[in-house]
């Protein structure tokens, strides 16, 4: 089977990526994650609130190694990396889903959409991907609607009002309880206009789940002393 002249010839493409290749994290050669900056995209969970009140579960703070992994998810097309990435947004995923237990329907899991610009820049759909990564199915309930200009740059109000009608419900048959899930929480105001196109359609929006949030003013110092007294 190895012998196979196509088996061989993936193995020479793949092993040219790699040595062409430096780690997402720290830059280092031949490896698109070294076991190091692996370590340092482990779940380190927080959580925050939207202005609109919806509780979000973020898997860990968007900054250093895990902020470096996710913008060459994001941004340079590093699709190898949504898997372990997706493993750490698995595990805070599943406690939120376990949560709902009570609830009497199946939790679906609703991607926040992608802007037809980025799904044509990238080729994929970053919070659909991860939550495939995660080992769940996405439910893709929202769709995206008109242009929007790229949050960010904006402020925690033209973030507000850029999103409003930026998405659209594709089912009219709500009912179901929904769990929204995005790549970096910062605002909320995505999250927020999200839930309420979907609860506008019926649905019950009970949560949210990111893969990384931003830290807040006076978070990083706090974080980094944590960090150091361990
Ligand atoms: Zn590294």
């Amino acid at each position: 089977m190895l012998s196979h002249p196509l088996v061989r010839a993936v193995g020479v493409e793949v092993l040219a990526l790699l040595l062409a290749a430096t780690c997402a994290g720290c830059d280092r050669p031949e490896t698109l994650l070294c076991d190091a900056c692996r370590q340092g995209i482990r779940s380190a969970p927080l959580v925050r609130r939207t202005p609109g009140g919806l509780l979000v579960s973020a898997a860990m703070p968007f900054e250093s190694i895990a902020a470096r992994c996710i913008r060459r998810l994001k941004d340079d097309g590093e699709t190898l990396l949504a898997r372990p990435l997706g493993a750490a947004l698995g595990g805070v995923l599943a406690g939120v889903v376990a949560a709902q237990g009570e609830a009497d329907a199946p939790v679906r899991l609703v991607p926040i959409p992608t802007s037809r610009s980025a799904f044509r820049r990238r080729g994929y759909r970053v919070p659909e991907l991860l939550i495939r990564r995660a080992g769940s199915v996405p439910d893709r309930l929202l769709a995206p609607r008109g242009r929007r200009a790229d949050q960010r740059g904006l402020d925690s109000a033209g973030r507000a009002e850029n999103a409003r009608g930026s998405m659209r419900s594709r089912s009219v048959i709500g009912g179901g309880v929904v769990v929204l899930v995005d790549d970096v929480v910062t605002t909320g105001a995505t999250l927020d206009e999200a839930a309420r196109t979907l609860r506008d359609a019926g649905f019950r929006v009970v949560s949210a789940v990111a893969l990384a949030a931003t830290l807040r003013l006076g978070e990083r110092n706090a974080n980094a002393s944590e960090t150091r007294s361990k």
